[in-house]
């Protein structure tokens, strides 16, 4: 019997590791057929509901049609180091939509896209971001570089000197997820970025207590005070929005209001003139 046991875990270890090294082989291929694919998730402001922005996520869609969410692969190409070619190309498509929207003379809404602590640890990364910005002709303000509250505290000083040389540019900034995890509630203190993204944990079933509501409210009521924008994710219900605005939250991101979406859809639903 722990014979057999021992097998069954070999063979699911076997497996995984199959899995893990099948992903790590595909990149090259899987990013030139285009099989990475970025879905937008509208950012909405709680005063009137309208869609004032983005955050780009990235999907794998696999040639056999199975769709592959980040978390499958992300961690991964941490690992590798493949993170940040694949980061350039979500970063590079979001700016090539910018530019469309211009060209459209449609109202360019910012758009934040997510960026691997090893960004911050390459001193060439504004510079890439620029190049990227110029080649296009897309207003470096229009872009959002997002780096995790874990990333921060983990590497703090190459995080507040990216943030920092972001300013120096005008592209705009946020602190993502804060609160989960194992975060250093003072992180927020000094951070040079214009938005705090409060995590979906703090938002999850807030409603079902006074307490869960009054912590909010303070955790809000801190951020804010110390000068940020803020942002909450993970909105799921209509009551979680209301308490959210109450608490003076200003703008808000959740299934509640639009999951994210291919482009296309996006464009249909931002811009419905076309
Ligand atoms: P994140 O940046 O915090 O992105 C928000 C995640 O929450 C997205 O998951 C989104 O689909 C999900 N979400 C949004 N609203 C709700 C909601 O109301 N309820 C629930 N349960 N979930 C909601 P997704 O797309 O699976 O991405 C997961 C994480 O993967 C992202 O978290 C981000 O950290 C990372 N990621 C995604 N795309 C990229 C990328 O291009 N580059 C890098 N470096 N990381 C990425
Ligand atoms: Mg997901
Ligand atoms: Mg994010
Ligand atoms: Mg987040």
């Amino acid at each position: 019997r722990a014979d057999c046991a021992v097998r069954l875990y070999d063979e699911e270890l076997g497996r995984k590791q199959a899995e893990e090294n099948e992903i790590l082989n595909s990149f090259d291929t899987a990013l030139r057929q285009r099989q990475f694919q970025i879905y937008l998730q509208p950012r909405f402001s709680l005063a009137d509901l309208s869609v004032v922005g983005a955050e780009a996520v990235v999907r794998w869609i696999k040639a056999d049609g199975t769709i592959l969410h980040p978390e499958s692969f992300i961690p991964l190409y941490e690992n590798n180091g493949r993170i940040v070619e694949l980061d350039y190309y979500v970063f590079e498509q979001v700016v090539a939509f910018q530019a469309k929207n211009g060209r459209l003379g449609r109202a360019q809404l910012p758009i934040s896209v997510n960026a691997s602590i090893l960004h911050a640890r390459d001193d060439s990364t504004v510079k890439k971001y620029l190049q990227i910005l110029n080649k296009y002709g897309v207003d470096p303000s229009l872009l959002e570089i997002e780096l995790t509250e874990t990333a921060t505290v983990s590497y703090y000083d190459n995080v507040k000197k990216l943030f920092e040389r972001l300013r120096k540019v005008h592209m705009m900034t946020s602190l993502d997820d804060f609160g989960a995890g194992y975060s250093v509630l003072n992180t927020v203190i000094d951070i040079p970025v214009n938005t705090v993204k409060i995590d979906r944990a703090f938002i999850m079933n807030c409603e079902s207590s006074d307490r869960g509501i009054y912590f909010l409210q303070q955790v809000i009521a801190m951020v804010k005070g110390l000068g940020y924008h803020v942002v909450c994710e993970g909105v799921e219900t209509q009551e979680q929005a209301g308490i959210l605005r109450d608490a003076g939250c200003e703008e808000a991101q959740g299934y509640w209001f639009a999951r994210p979406m291919p482009i296309e859809q996006y464009e249909k639903m931002v811009y419905p003139e076309g």
